[in-house]
């Protein structure tokens, strides 16, 4: 209650610029963009699509990258700029744990043998 006062009485709220948005047309409500987005931000509506309140999403694409039916952009960048960050954010991860599997556990001491 006290940080939405606090929020709440200021004379500006700053959000960030980018921000996703749905194609309702396209929109099949899977609801995956509903499970994933970290901030809870995106809902179905009376309508039966997703909503996403512009001034609650953050703007992370994550729910761009993983609707099925390519029905949220993010303002700003195209469906194809997004999947290139994923697809490079992806490797990165995967390249850092390449070294984890290859890893092999210790010989253990003659005693145990
Ligand atoms: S992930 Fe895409 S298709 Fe599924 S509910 Fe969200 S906007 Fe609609
Ligand atoms: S861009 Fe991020 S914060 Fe905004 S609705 Fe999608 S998953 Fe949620």
């Amino acid at each position: 209650m006290s940080r939405a006062c606090t929020v709440l009485s200021k004379e500006q709220i700053l959000v960030g610029g980018v921000v996703s948005v749905v194609d309702k047309e396209k929109c099949a409500a899977c609801l995956s963009c509903v499970r994933i987005c970290p901030y809870n931000v995106p809902v179905i509506d009376a309508e039966g699509a997703a909503d996403i309140e512009i001034a609650r999403c953050q703007g992370c694409g994550i729910c761009a990258s993983e609707c099925p039916a390519q029905a949220i952009s993010l303002q700003h960048f195209t469906s194809e700029q997004i999947n290139a960050k994923s697809r490079a954010l992806l490797e990165t991860i995967n390249g850092a744990q390449r070294p984890l599997r290859q890893h092999k556990p210790p010989e253990p001491p003659p005693s145990a043998r």
